[in-house]
Formats: C-alpha cells, structure tokens, sequence
C-alpha cells in the first residue's frame, strides 16, 4: 500500500515546483536566523535572491560534519529552543556526536516519512511491528516508533537486545513486521538455533533493515533463515533519521522522500554535481525542517541515483543500494575497498559465516595500511584438521584477490570469536595512528 499516493506519486514537474518553492524559503529563513548560514553564505558571495530555480541549489555551500560538530549543541538552531520538543544524537560511529533537534511539525514530518516507510514493506494498521531498534538518542528507535504510530500499527517497543524475549514476544504478540540493524537480526537467528527456537515457524513476515552498511548477500541470508523478506530502510541523524529513503515491494533500489529531503549526488574530490545513474557521494538539503535545517549536507554515504520509475506507481527517485561511506573505505595499497565487498565474497563461500572484522594498521617500517581480515568458520567446518583450515584459507584468499584485486592477510578464528552486536556491528578496527 502507498502510505501518501498524493505525495508520493506526484506529478514530478509539480513536484520539482514544491520543491524549489520550499527551497527558496529555507534558504531565505536560514540566512535571516542562522549566523552561521549568513557566515558561510557571505563568505561564498551567495545572496538568497541568487537562488532562482531548483538547479542554482548548486551554487549553495556544502554543510559538513565537522559544521555541525563546530556548531555543537545549539548552533544551528532555526527557531527559539522553546520550540524544541525532542532531541536526537547520532551514535558517534565515527566520532563526537551530533546533534539534530526537531520541533512539533518536525516531528509530525519524520513520522511522516517513517510511515511511508512501513508501509513499503507492506505494513498497515493492522500489524504488529516489534522495534527492535535501540530506543534512545540514536533515532533508529524512536523513528520507528512515531511511524508506525502515525500508521495506526500495534507497537512493541522492546527496544535491541534481550533476545530470548524478542524471540518469546513475537510468538506470543504475533508480530507480523520486526524492526532492527541486519547485524542484530542475524544475531537473533544464531541465539534461536542455540535455544532450538524454530524461527521460520513465528508469524513474522518482513523485516526492516537499516542504520549501517549490509550486502545483498545478507539479505538473502536473513530472508532464508527467518523466511520472511527483508527491506532496507536509510537514514540518517542529520537529516532527520531513518525514513529519508525506503524500499518498496520491488526492492530495486530505495525510494527517497523527496517532497521532504532534497538528494544530490556530487563527485566527492571536486564537490560538482554528478548526472543521475553516477556514482557518488550523497548530499542532502532538508526541505521543511524547522528546528535544524541543513543545507546540502554531506553525507559521505556512496550510491547513485536511479531516476527511472519505479513499477510500484511511486515517481519519487529511487537511491542505489549504499556501497559504504567515504570514511570507511580503506584504502589498501592503492586500492580502494569497502567492507561490504568483502562482506559479499564471504556469504558465497562455503565453511565461513559472514562474521568478519578488518584490522587496519600502519606498518612501521614500510609506512604502508596493512589490512588483516579475520573471518569466523563455521562450527560444521570446524577441525583440528590444520589442513583442512589451511585449505579453507588459502580458498579465501584466492576468492579475495579475485573480488578485490589485492591479497589481504586472511586469518581464520573460532566459531562465535567476533562479538555480536544489539546495534550497529564494527567491521573495521583501525589501528592507526595519525
Ligand atoms: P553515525 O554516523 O554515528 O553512525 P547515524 O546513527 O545517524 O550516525 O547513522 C547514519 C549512517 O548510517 C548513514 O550515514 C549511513 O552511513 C549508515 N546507514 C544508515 N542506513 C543505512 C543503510 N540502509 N545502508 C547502509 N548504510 C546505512
Ligand atoms: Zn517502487
């Protein structure tokens, strides 16, 4: 079902007239109330009266984290704070926190979004979604939460972890959607194997999968070990939480809220705006947000834009499935790698489990990024036999060189050695020093 086919299937000439008109605004509105927009307009030479259709967005400054870290906590802040209902704070994956603040409409809005959300995995007022999303600061939570309220749905807000009552509650509630990172929805699939919970038998058919990087090779798997489907869902603090793009019923890529946040995708070294179907670095501008409105935020997020239509009757542009973030990619002896690349390769190979973790360190001598991946073996494959493991490694290996086009130092670990995450899952250790 279309939550909003008003909005959502849109015309997209009316649209794209929307959207400038609630560009203009924004830009108007930030430039009187935020010093901080003044500032960096100013000093880019740009006057909200150069803004004269949707493409001049191009001649606006790019916002960035370490603005928004600048800026802490209430920099940025659009409106008086007693307008402020509610605060947010990302999970600081990659360093201090930042923060996002919304007002009531704000609220109303990412509800909105979120409800769109569910509703593209095929959820309605009569189903049981379990969030199983940590409910806090981290808006993975709450987000959830305001739209499946908005969408009239039964909500089990157990929050992440607790497995063993996820798991009791899904039977016991009939939980029809649950909600979680793809890293924990693994984890729940491992715990119920241990505790001889059949998992393909509870009433759950769809889960919705967000808030770090997972593969098509993940998604097959859950989709199997839980026998449901899985969707993806993107988001992030910044912009407001998850809800800014979702996958419909046919999973090609996700559909953006564009009435709501404004996508660009930019070729990362030069900041110039790339043609849609090009892979680059995702940029943000949100349209109505009221407490802390960004201006072309940068995201660091990789993907391109597919702006063919989609055959669920939405027009809105659809996002590419996330390669990864900038801050991620490794770069290993000249050659660029995301941890999803490696993540793809290991579910294709038999005796492992795609539990994995990358030690990046720098060698001293040679002063070049030395990566080592260790990989779990499955407890079926699981010897003594050292020729069995050496084996197994060395066919990693090949498969690696193959895949990534470098030889990575592969070694092999116990069974259940990787720790397990409630939440978003570490994949990359970086030892280096700077
Ligand atoms: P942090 O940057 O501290 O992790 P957030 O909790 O706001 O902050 O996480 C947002 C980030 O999570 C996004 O910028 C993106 O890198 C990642 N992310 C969110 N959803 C997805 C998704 N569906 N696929 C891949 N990455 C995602
Ligand atoms: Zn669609």
């Amino acid at each position: 079902m279309i939550f909003n086919p008003q909005k959502e299937c849109e015309n997209k000439e009316s649209r794209k007239k929307m959207q400038f008109a609630l560009l203009k605004n924004l830009v108007e509105h930030v430039y009187n109330s935020v010093p901080f927009y003044k500032a960096k307009f100013d000093a880019a030479g740009i006057k909200p009266a150069d803004i004269k259709c949707l493409e001049d967005i191009a001649k606006l400054p790019f916002t960035t984290k370490s603005d928004l870290r600048e800026t802490y906590p209430y920099g940025l802040l659009a409106v008086p704070q007693a307008d402020i209902v509610e605060i947010h704070m990302s999970s600081g994956t990659t360093g201090t926190p930042v923060v996002d603040a919304y007002t009531e409409r704000d609220l109303d809005d990412w509800a909105e979004a979120m409800a769109r959300t569910l509703s593209g995995a095929g959820a309605c007022h009569t189903d049981t979604v379990q969030n199983a999303y940590g409910y806090g600061l981290f808006t993975g939570g709450m987000g959830v939460h305001h739209g499946a309220k908005k969408l009239g749905a039964t909500i089990i807000p157990i929050s992440s972890g607790n497995t063993e009552k996820q798991l009791m509650l899904m039977r016991d509630f009939n939980t029809t959607l649950f909600s979680c990172t793809p890293s924990y929805a693994m984890y729940m699939a491992e715990r119920a194997k241990e505790l001889g919970i059949d998992i393909k038998s509870l009433p759950v058919r769809a889960g919705l999968f967000g808030a770090e990087p997972w593969s098509e090779g993940i998604r097959k798997k859950i989709e199997e070990d839980w026998n449901i489907k899985a969707y993806d869902v993107y988001g992030l603090t910044e912009i407001t939480g998850p809800g800014v793009a979702f996958e419909c019923e046919y999973q090609a890529g996700m559909h953006v809220n564009e009435d709501l946040f404004y996508p660009e995708i930019i070729n990362p070294d030069t900041g110039e705006p790339v043609p849609d179907g090009t892979k680059g670095e995702l940029v943000f501008t949100t349209l109505t947000k009221q407490g802390t409105p960004l201006i072309r935020y940068r995201t660091r997020d990789i993907t391109f834009i597919i702006p063919e239509e989609c055959s669920c009757g939405r027009t809105t542009r659809r996002i590419h499935r996330l390669f990864g973030r900038t801050d991620d990619m490794l770069i290993i002896r000249g050659v660029n790698v995301f941890p999803s690349q490696i993540e793809n390769a290991l579910v294709e190979i038999h005796g492992v489990e795609p539990n994995y973790q990358i030690i990046v360190d720098r060698n001293a001598q040679t002063h070049l990024d030395d990566a080592e991946l260790h990989v779990e073996v499955s407890e079926s494959q699981f010897s003594d036999e050292t020729k069995d493991l050496e084996s197994l490694r060395s066919k990693i290996d090949n498969v690696m060189k193959s895949k990534l086009g470098i030889h990575l130092k592969i070694k092999l670990v116990e069974p259940k050695s990787i720790e397990r995450s409630t939440g978003k899952s570490k994949r990359v250790i970086d030892k280096r020093t700077y």
